[in-house]
C-alpha cells in the first residue's frame, strides 16, 4: 500500500500543543507504514500569517526530530495553480462571482457553527460572470445533495452541502484564494494519500470532497483526530497559541502521545530519538479516540 502523508501548518504563531499532536499523528501514522510525509506551509490566508513563523515552525518540527520528505511547499507560491483550478470551475458553471457584502448576508440562516448558510443572492445571475468591477468573491456553487465522507476515526460523516453550507467561498473578496480551494489543490498536486489532521477540520472535509470531484482530483483517505480544547470546548491553541512547548522535547512529544490515546513508553525516553524509535514501532491508529464531542458537531449526522 502507498502512503505519502502530510502536515500543513498555517504560519499564524509557533508550534504549539494542538499543532504538535496533529504533527505526530500524522507522523507516526505515515512512518509505521513505510510512507512518506510532505511539508506545505499553508500562508495562503497572508493577512493571518505573521512574519517569521514558517522558519520557526520548521526549527521546533526539526527539534522535535520530525524529518519530512522533499521541498517544502509554500501556498503562497501557489496563485497559478489556484487560479487554473477555479477557471476549471467556472468552465463548468461551477463557480460564481458573489457582490454580496457583510451587512448583505446580516440575516442570512446560520449553521451549527455560527457559519452564514450562504443563500445563493448572486447565484446564477450572468450579469456576475465576465470580467465583473469592483471587489467581489468567488463561489462554488453545490449541489442539493449529501457528500458522505469516511473518516478512519469518525465513521461516516454525511452532510447536506446546499443545506448546511450553501455556496462557498473560493476566492476572498480581497483576491486572496481559500482555504478549501488550496488544501485540494495542493493534496492532489502533492499527490497525498492520507490526511491526518485535528477534528476541527472534519466538518470542512464534505466541501473538499465536493471540490476534488468537480475537479476530477481523487480524494485521498482522511483521519481526523481529537483537538485538544480546554475544560470549555475551547481550542487550545486559540490562548496558548503563542506559548512554546516544553523545553524538554521528549516530554512534549510523550504529553502529545499520550493525549492521542497512545500506550506509555516503559521507560520515559531520554531524547528524542529514542521517543521516535518507540513511537514508530508501537503507534495504534485505532488507540485514538473517536468518542470525543465537539459542540459543533451537534447538528451532524455522526456515527462510526
Ligand atoms: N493549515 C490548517 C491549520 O493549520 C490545516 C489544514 C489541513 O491540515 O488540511 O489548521
Ligand atoms: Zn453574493
Amino acid at each position: 500500500m502507498s502512503y505519502r502523508g502530510r502536515f500543513a501548518p498555517s504560519p499564524t504563531g509557533r508550534l504549539h500543543f494542538g499543532s504538535l499532536v496533529a504533527a505526530l499523528a500524522s507522523y507516526a501514522d505515515a512512518r509505521s507504514a513505510q510512507g512518506e510525509w510532505l511539508l506545505r506551509i499553508e500562508d495562503v490566508d497572508r493577512p493571518r500569517t505573521r512574519e517569521g513563523a514558517a522558519g520557526l515552525i520548521l526549527r521546533d518540527l526539526e527539534r522535535l526530530g520530525f524529518a519530512w520528505d522533499g521541498d517544502v511547499l509554500h501556498q503562497s507560491a501557489r496563485t497559478d495553480a489556484y487560479r487554473a483550478a477555479l477557471d476549471a470551475l467556472r468552465g463548468r458553471g461551477l463557480a460564481y462571482r458573489c457582490t454580496c457584502t457583510r451587512r448583505d448576508l446580516a440575516s442570512a440562516p446560520r449553521n451549527a457553527l455560527g457559519e452564514t448558510i450562504y443563500p445563493g443572492y448572486c447565484r446564477p445571475d450572468p450579469a456576475h460572470d465576465g470580467p465583473g468591477s469592483g471587489r467581489a468573491a468567488w463561489r462554488a456553487a453545490v449541489p442539493a445533495q449529501a457528500v458522505t465522507v469516511v473518516d478512519r476515526g469518525f465513521g461516516s460523516l454525511v452532510q447536506d452541502l446546499a443545506a448546511d453550507v450553501g455556496d462557498f467561498v473560493i476566492r476572498r473578496s480581497d483576491g486572496w484564494f481559500a482555504y478549501q480551494l488550496a488544501v485540494v489543490v495542493d493534496d492532489a498536486a502533492q499527490g497525498i494519500t492520507d490526511v491526518v489532521r485535528g477534528a476541527d477540520l472534519l466538518l470542512s472535509t464534505p466541501r473538499q470532497v465536493y471540490l476534488q470531484r468537480a475537479l476530477g482530483l481523487p480524494t485521498p483517505r482522511y483521519f481526523h483526530v481529537p483537538v485538544a480544547t480546554d475544560r470549555h470546548g475551547v481550542k487550545l491553541s486559540k490562548h496558548l497559541g503563542a506559548r512554546a512547548l516544553a523545553d524538554d522535547a521528549a516530554k512534549a512529544l510523550v504529553d502529545a502521545w499520550r493525549f492521542l490515546g497512545q500506550a506509555e513508553p516503559p521507560a520515559p525516553p531520554a531524547s528524542v530519538d529514542e521517543f521516535w524509535t518507540y513511537a514508530l514501532s508501537n503507534w495504534r491508529a485505532g488507540h485514538v479516540p473517536a468518542q470525543f464531542t465537539l459542540p459543533a458537531l451537534v447538528n451532524q449526522d455522526l456515527h462510526r
